[in-house]
């Protein structure tokens, strides 16, 4: 039996070969399995949620991270993903779903970082920009469809296997490659504080974000939520009775667009709110706000969206099994969602592994809870962020500037290749 094969530098994933019983179900579920060639992972973790004996695991960042929090020359500054907040209550033994946000927050400052920001605002920043390029492109007819980019695991698949249309991936840096850049910029001014003696920290459900930051000298960890689980059990933190806080000042707080980036569909139906407004100068109407022909478990969904003066032909697809398969017919579209996991971030495979019969429940628990925290927030677009106002007025002037596009934009050609 086959399994897959995991490069010792991978700095995504590793195997505990002591537990390993050659089962085989790794190479089963792997997106390029007919092909054991370590070159060819994209370090999607797949395999992390298969292995029926834990012998895959994402590679361990958490004793460092503690070492520089616990560092007094340091000043330690993490950020907490969108879907993280409905996955970390499975290990504590809360309902699937459950919104923890301001217990995250609690116990992050119970540990120790010296500022705990929400990564929300990475995606408000991220949709400013992507759906600013999107209406560039569409109105020249150029580099269509335009991909999404803040999956790194999509972005590699393109670099291996589709190297041609590089140009068709939006140019956007992830999220957390976004943030990283204001805070090590225009964060650190702010607070004068010196870059060098900041380190960035990434709570995510993701292990693919690991190598996704190597060669991001703005993005020093990234911390998966099981690595938070191991870290909160070794200090001995009671999670169930941590004091609930809110994030810091600056940065503390997205949209509902930045909270749904969570979800497969999330990014989509975030872009085409701000879209809406760019072509129109006006809020987009009601069903913007609920986009159920984007939304739920299907692996790929696809509508025609009237943004006024355009309409878009868009699609959503997760994993890249589907979108290898599918790939040569998305030329149709102008805008393609791509999410690696199922059902996006929410089943990243940096979240707690889940017993095979409850994945499908617990994972439409966490869709949901984002969706409802969405509906719940006063700000649900990403140009009303009053963080995201100020950062434009104060330091970007404008999406796609000169000071965008050299701190919060990326080159494929020139990216040095993400290693294994
Ligand atoms: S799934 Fe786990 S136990 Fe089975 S071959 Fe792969 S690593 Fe080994
Ligand atoms: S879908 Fe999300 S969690 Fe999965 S690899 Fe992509 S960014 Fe990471």
């Amino acid at each position: 039996m086959g399994r897959v094969t995991i490069n010792k530098d991978n700095k995504s994933i590793q195997r505990i070969e002591e537990k390993c019983i050659n089962c085989g179900m790794c190479q089963e579920t792997c997106a390029n399995k007919n092909n054991l060639d370590c070159d060819t992972c994209i370090n999607c973790g797949a395999c992390i949620m298969t292995c029926p004996v834990g012998a895959i695991v994402p590679k361990y960042n958490y004793k460092e991270i503690i070492a520089n929090v616990h560092d007094e020359e340091k000043i330690t500054v993490i950020s907490i993903s969108p879907a993280v907040r409905v996955s970390i209550g499975d290990e504590f033994g809360f309902a699937p779903g459950e919104f923890l946000e301001e217990k995250l927050v609690g116990v992050l400052k119970q540990l120790g970082f010296d500022y705990v920001l929400d990564t929300t605002f990475g995606a408000d920043l991220t949709i400013m920009e992507e759906a600013s390029e999107l209406l560039n492109r569409v109105k020249k007819n150029i580099n269509l469809p335009m991909f999404t980019s803040c999956c790194p695991s999509w972005v590699l698949n393109m670099e291996k296997y589709h190297k041609t249309d590089l140009k068709k991936l939006s140019s956007c840096k992830s999220p957390i490659g976004m943030q990283g850049a204001v805070i090590k910029n225009y964060f650190a001014e702010l607070k004068n504080l010196n870059p060098n003696d900041i380190v960035t920290v990434f709570l995510t459900p993701c292990v693919s974000k690991k190598s996704e930051i190597s060669s991001d000298p703005n993005c020093d960890y990234v911390m998966t939520v099981q690595e938070l689980f191991m870290l909160i059990r070794e200090e001995k933190i009671d999670f169930k009775n941590v004091k609930d806080k809110k994030f810091d000042k600056l940065f503390g707080k997205g949209s509902g667009a930045g909270v749904i980036f969570g979800t497969s569909g999330g990014v989509m139906e975030a872009a085409l709110r701000t879209a809406y407004y760019l072509i129109n100068k006006e809020d987009a109407p009601k069903d913007f706000y609920n986009l159920t022909c984007v939304r739920g478990k299907d692996e790929v969904k696809e509508a025609v969206v009237d943004l006024g003066k355009i309409k878009l032909n868009v699609a959503v697809l997760y994993g890249i099994k589907n979108v290898n398969k599918l790939y040569n017919s998305l030329k149709k579209y102008h805008f393609v969602e791509v999410m690696s996991c199922d059902y996006g971030c929410i089943g990243g495979a940096g979240n707690p592994v889940l017993p095979v019969s409850k994945i499908n429940i617990v994972l439409d628990e966490r869709n949901k809870s984002l969706y409802k925290n969405d509906l719940e927030q006063k700000i649900r677009c990403s140009y009303k962020n009053e963080d995201i106002k100020k950062v434009y007025q104060d330091y970007f002037n404008k999406p796609l500037s000169k000071k965008s596009e050299e701190l919060l934009h990326q080159n494929y050609e020139d990216k040095v290749t993400i290693n294994n």
